[in-house]
């Protein structure tokens, strides 16, 4: 089977979903094509989801600039995609008189970023703006314009609005091979080759993470070469009041260990960075020891036996820079790569998206706006958050939303059902987790991945065995589950 489309986009990772759905509003038609049965299953499911304000980037670099007006556009695409976002402001603590110069090298790297409202407070101002950070630091930059997000839902916020304005996502469907074809405008330029059908488009974008290198050789365009820069991350159980994000001064590779809150009131430690081997995605006694002192540094009552979870993922970094590649391939015109794309990805989303849009406008690609966009994704109801009158109205509708599948976060069976049925929806265990939460709290799913599987069963129209955790043949039952409706 052959489809043919006007753009496809490899990858389906926070940077595919937000370029198909800056591209969506065109009159083209699109696919993203993702090698993994989900959204969101690459660096975009195990980041820190923090919304960098762009200060420490090098000025000038392709990151600089994506990375300020991504966190300037997260205002925006959060109202119009219904995604939970916190722009809670951060501090960078420095406890000595080099920390404070490099505070200083900071705050200019900021300016000229277009980072607003940069300044360095001392300890009065520390305390009054995070009253749990350390009282051994004597300053910090403070960043109003910092926030945060939960990645994947900001990946599935997008290609649902994208797929809601006519883009196909296909998933399973790894590109192993690229043809292509001359510069005739009448034909599809490039056919890509996967296990599931070939797709054919006159333009297509390289947001393949970890696997853009394999993409471009596979065109012919550029060839380099990809680095796993590994990083653990490890969350706490919820606190009554939300952290402020807390950096350390960074380091040469990094941010250093960052402590944060989360829009779901957790804290997380982030994160660690180590080249290791591709695909690496253990978690490291040595780095989750690193996260737990470099955290109780920045927040020294941090109780760190509150740890429900510890996860790592490969951010995909390009040998010999450290910059983003955003650009029409110089060797392969109307392949556009979005490769490189280390930290600050999430931070930079909207804003890379919006670069590619201008990038292929000034690569002849015609882009007319479609009469019938619709920039708007309503939040799925979320029972957990929702006012009490709402929580009535739901249970009268159908009483599966008073069915509480997961007691940690109050999860009803409804809730899950709707994570499923959505456009993309969810197919596995974790894809159920990452849209609506259920086995992501305290317990990690002791209690109700059983009913999880059952529920996706039915709803897949499957038997239980066909299940998967995560990705295809990550399957979880062997026999009859007891005791599940
Ligand atoms: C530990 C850690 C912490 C981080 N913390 C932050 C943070 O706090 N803030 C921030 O801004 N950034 C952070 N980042 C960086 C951020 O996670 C990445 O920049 C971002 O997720 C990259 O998104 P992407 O879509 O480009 O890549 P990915 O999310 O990896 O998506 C690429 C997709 O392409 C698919 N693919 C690959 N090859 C093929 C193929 N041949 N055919 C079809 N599909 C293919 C993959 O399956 C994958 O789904 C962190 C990263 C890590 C690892």
């Amino acid at each position: 089977m052959t489809e043919t489309f006007d753009i496809a986009i490899v990858g389906a990772g926070i940077t595919g979903c937000a370029i198909a759905r800056q591209l969506a509003r065109f009159d083209l038609s699109i696919c993203v094509v993702e090698a993994a049965n989900d959204i969101a299953m690459g660096a975009s499911k195990a980041n820190g989801g923090l919304v960098h304000a762009g200060y420490d980037p090098a000025p000038g670099t392709v990151k600089a600039q994506v990375n300020a007006r991504g966190c300037e556009l997260y205002g925006t695409w959060s109202q119009e995609l219904g995604f939970l976002f916190c722009r809670t402001g951060s501090m960078v603590l420095g406890f000595n008189d080099e920390d404070r110069a490099h505070l200083e090298q900071l705050r200019c790297n900021g300016l000229a970023n277009g980072v607003p409202e940069l300044s360095i407070v001392g300890p009065d101002r520390i305390h009054e703006l995070e009253p749990r950070a350390s009282a051994d630091a004597t300053c910090a930059l403070w960043c109003p314009s910092t926030g945060f997000v939960d990645p994947f839902e900001v990946a599935i916020a997008a290609l649902e609005n994208a797929v809601a304005n006519g883009v196909t996502f296909m998933r399973s469907a790894p590109v192993e091979a690229i043809e292509v074809a001359g510069l005739d405008d009448g034909v599809a330029r490039f056919t890509l080759a996967t296990p599931v059908g070939n797709v054919r488009c006159r333009y297509l974008i390289n947001a393949a993470g970890n696997g853009a290198a394999d993409i471009s050789h596979m065109a012919g365009a550029e060839e380099f070469q990809m680095v796993w820069r590994q990083g653990n991350i490890v969350v706490l159980d919820k606190e009554p009041r939300t952290l402020m994000p807390l950096y350390p001064v960074p380091t040469p590779v990094s941010k250093g260990v960052i402590v944060t809150g989360t829009v779901h009131g957790n804290t997380v430690i982030t994160a660690t960075a180590a080249v290791r081997e591709s695909g690496d995605t253990q978690t490291y006694a040595n780095d989750v020891n690193a996260l737990l002192s470099g955290a109780r540094k920045l927040v020294p009552d941090l109780d760190t036996r509150r740890v429900v979870r510890a996860f790592a993922g490969g951010r995909p970094v390009i040998q010999g820079t450290n910059d983003f590649f955003i650009g029409q391939s110089a060797v392969v015109p109307r392949l556009f790569q979005a490769a490189g794309i280390q930290s600050p990805g999430v931070a930079s989303a909207p804003a890379i998206a919006e670069r590619m849009e201008h990038v292929m406008r000034d690569a002849g690609v015609k882009l007319h706006e479609r009469a019938d966009w619709n920039p708007i994704r309503r939040a799925p109801d979320d029972f957990d958050r929702a006012p009490l009158a709402r929580k009535e109205e739901l249970i009268e509708s159908d009483p599966a939303w008073g069915q509480i599948v997961c007691r940690c976060e109050t999860v009803p069976e409804a809730e899950i059902v709707a994570a499923i049925r959505r456009q993309p929806g969810a197919v596995s265990v974790e894809g159920v987790k990452r849209r609506c939460r259920a086995g992501m709290g305290r317990c990690q799913s002791g209690f109700c991945q059983s009913r999880v599987v059952a529920i996706l069963a039915r709803e897949l129209d499957c038997d239980p065995s066909e299940v998967p955790l995560e990705d295809t043949g990550s399957w979880l039952v062997e026999g009859p589950l007891k005791g599940v409706r």
